[in-house]
């Protein structure tokens, strides 16, 4: 038998076992759960694991660790146009080592505070490897809560930042690079710093008709978005935003090749229709985040990628899967 996906696995251990209450407003299945705490508004939940050496090289800065665990939550909630507050945090060490620990709380006080977030718990635990788990909570009013589904034929696609810099950055790491400057610093800081998309996220709320974060690859999270919506999609790929320093350090074909398929940007991808673009555009511009148009939602199910002239591409291999389907090796 083959081995389940990731997703595979969700759905059929996993997926059924949010049905016991009627409080629950989104179970399995988007970037954060929904429920209803009974005060007109909804909590959003989401919970995230990073481990050392699948998530975050052993030498990564343990500042970086700890900014980026709470980054990832931070991210999938700005994905349902939700609030942050409160976060709990379980690590997992094989020793108590206080330098590590010192940076990792530093990496992640600054960025719960510059977030309004407040830890309000957590559990430390002994394991052979680090392991870290953030629960995040926040708010979202009903009316203005997005998800995963809700997309149209005739809405345009737009991506939040430039995409690609995070798993060009990992290959610059692996490939021993430590500069702080220049464009190689630039794209460790994005593989290292990531920004969640929060005030965007907020302003898209009522405005987008569907939203993912983008944390295993543009074609791969769209994909989501399309499955979910029942909808298919057209990339333009001339249109994909690409960083100076992605576009400085690797040929046009791979830095494109990357920011469809590479994980771990962080950006928002979501779905605006026609008659709230220029609306759009006026909130991206408060938020101070850049947009990107780069496709059309189509009836037809599946992604179809073409370059400028409308000519069709083959789509390269999807994006990080954890427990990927078929033979293994
Ligand atoms: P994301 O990349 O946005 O964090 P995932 O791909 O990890 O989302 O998960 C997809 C959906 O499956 C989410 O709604 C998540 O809450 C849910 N999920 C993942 N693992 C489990 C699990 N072990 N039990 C219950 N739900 C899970
Ligand atoms: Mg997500």
């Amino acid at each position: 038998m083959a081995p389940l996906s990731e997703f595979e696995l969700i759905r059929q251990f996993f997926s059924t076992l949010s049905a016991g209450r009627s409080d629950v407003v989104e179970g399995v299945g988007d970037d954060a759960a929904l429920v209803d705490a009974g005060s007109g508004e909804l909590l959003a939940a989401c919970v995230d694991t990073l481990t050392e050496d699948v998530h975050f090289p052993a030498d990564a800065p343990a500042e970086a660790v700890g900014h980026k665990a709470l980054a990832v939550n931070l991210s999938d909630l700005a994905a349902m146009a939700a609030r942050p507050t409160w976060a709990l945090l379980a690590l997992t060490l094989p020793q108590p080592d206080s330098a590590w620990l010192a940076g990792f709380s530093a990496g992640f006080r600054a960025l719960a505070e510059s977030s309004g977030v407040a830890l309000i718990g957590g559990d430390t635990t002994r394991g052979p490897r680090r392991s870290v788990s953030v629960t995040l909570l926040g708010r979202v009013a009903a009316d203005k809560v997005l998800r995963r589904r809700g997309a149209r034929p005739g809405d345009r696609i737009f991506v939040s930042g430039t995409v690609g810099d995070a798993a060009a950055g990992l290959r610059l790491w692996q490939a021993g690079e430590r500069h702080r400057a220049g464009a190689v610093g630039e794209l460790l800081a994005r593989l290292h710093y990531p920004t969640p998309r929060l005030a965007l996220g907020a302003a898209l709320g009522g405005l987008a008709s569907a939203a993912i974060d983008v944390s295993d690859g543009l074609a791969a999270d769209l994909g989501h978005i399309l499955a979910a919506s029942g909808v298919g999609a057209r990339i333009e790929i001339e249109r994909l935003p690409l960083s100076a320093a992605l576009r400085q350090l690797f040929p046009l074909a791979e830095a494109r090749q990357l920011a469809l398929t590479g994980g771990d940007d962080y950006e928002l991808c979501f779905t605006v229709p026609p008659s709230q673009e220029v609306r759009l555009r006026q909130a991206a511009a408060r938020c101070g985040t850049a947009v990107t148009a780069i496709g059309v939602v189509e009836e037809a199910a599946g992604l179809r990628l073409v370059d400028g002239a409308g000519q069709a591409l083959v789509l390269p291999q999807g994006g990080y899967q954890h427990f990927p389907a078929g033979p293994q090796p």
